[in-house]
């Protein structure tokens, strides 16, 4: 039996769910939950803001823990070894999309906590190509929520081809903004924070920032006119889209993550300068993988705070109140 939480409802609260998870699958690798990141996305499964949310719900898609059993045919992978698993728990693999290295866009992906039961207990499982190896230098606790977040502000930088050269501007300094500062000075860019919240400030700095704008200065956004080669909007309120194209330099990108409801942008400086509007669900496995050495190679972590996970109700309002700085984590007990 796994032994997690689960809500039995959109307005329940979590509650001890202990659950039968049948035998280990061809292909399948089982994880002992060590730790569990929350994702802002878990609290929206939890109220099925999405529709596809099935309870007893068990949430957590930003594990960190390590191997326990090998279905039958796994390679490559070995009992004991550290891994994390993120929002997808297992894709085709033969489609189009999965041979092409985007197996985060396989229309047959599984997410961790959709349809199964995910990373809010001792145990889940996964896919083993999506069952990722940590490698040595990072520690456990803050690897959780680099397998989503992390990897959804990561992988702009290479879809968008941002060389080192490049100015960058993120929109949100939050849960997914935080990282994306830190993975924007590291890439070697000249990095802008833009806050609705002044007393940021400083720590949007240290974590990468050589620039801080406050986004409610709407005079401070038009000064920034044609200033960055990509503008990543972690946020999903809504905002003033023309003023935030309008600091693109020709050929930029507004590129989105935070599901704001929906977008409306005047088109003549989408032509006359060739900059683009766009989004991305994650990333795909080798994504993933060059992600999580990235982040060894350049010391980048999550700022995190940490609950037990029988404190799971406690740190889910602390979520939705909006007073994580940055990222929770939930640790053994
Ligand atoms: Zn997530
Ligand atoms: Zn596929």
């Amino acid at each position: 039996m796994f032994h997690g939480f689960a809500a039995s409802s959109p307005e329940a609260d979590w509650e001890a769910f202990e659950f039968d998870p049948g035998p280990l699958g061809y292909d399948e690798v089982e994880v002992e939950v060590e730790y569990c990141g929350i994702c802002h996305s878990d609290l929206s499964m939890k109220k099925n803001e999405w529709g596809m949310t099935s309870y007893p719900f068990v949430g957590g898609h930003e594990v960190a823990g390590r191997i326990v059993a090998l279905g039958e045919g796994v390679e490559g992978l070995e009992v004991g070894q550290r891994v994390g698993v993120g929002w997808t728990s297992a894709s085709c693999l033969h489609c189009d999309q999965c041979l092409s290295g985007y197996q985060n866009r396989c229309l047959q992906a599984q997410g961790t906590i959709v349809g199964r039961h995910g990373g809010f207990a001792d145990r889940v499982r996964a896919q083993a190509a999506w069952t990722i190896p940590i490698p040595e230098g990072l520690d456990s606790v803050d690897c959780g929520p680099l397998f989503c977040g992390g990897l959804t502000v990561f992988d702009p930088f290479v879809e968008n081809n941002i060389l080192p050269t490049a100015r960058v501007a993120v929109v949100g300094i939050g849960g997914l903004g935080h990282m994306a500062l830190k993975f924007a000075r590291a890439w070697g860019c000249e990095v802008t924070a833009l806050s609705t919240s002044p007393d940021k400030e400083e720590e949007a700095r240290q974590m990468g920032a050589h620039h801080f704008l406050n986004s409610r200065d709407s005079e401070a956004l038009a000064a920034a006119a044609g200033s960055f080669d990509m503008v990543l909007v972690t946020v999903n309120a809504p905002l003033d889209w023309d003023a935030y194209i309008n600091t693109l330099r020709p050929g930029g990108k507004l590129h989105l993550v935070g599901a704001a409801e929906k977008i409306t942008a005047t088109v003549f400086p989408l032509i006359l300068g060739q900059r683009s509007i766009g989004g991305s669900p994650t990333g795909g496995i080798v994504r993933a993988k060059e992600m999580i050495d990235f982040c060894a190679r350049h010391t980048i972590k999550p700022l995190i705070e940490t609950f037990p996970m029988s404190e799971l109700n406690a740190a889910m309002e602390h979520l939705e109140a909006g007073k994580a700085r940055y990222r929770i984590v939930l640790t053994p007990g």
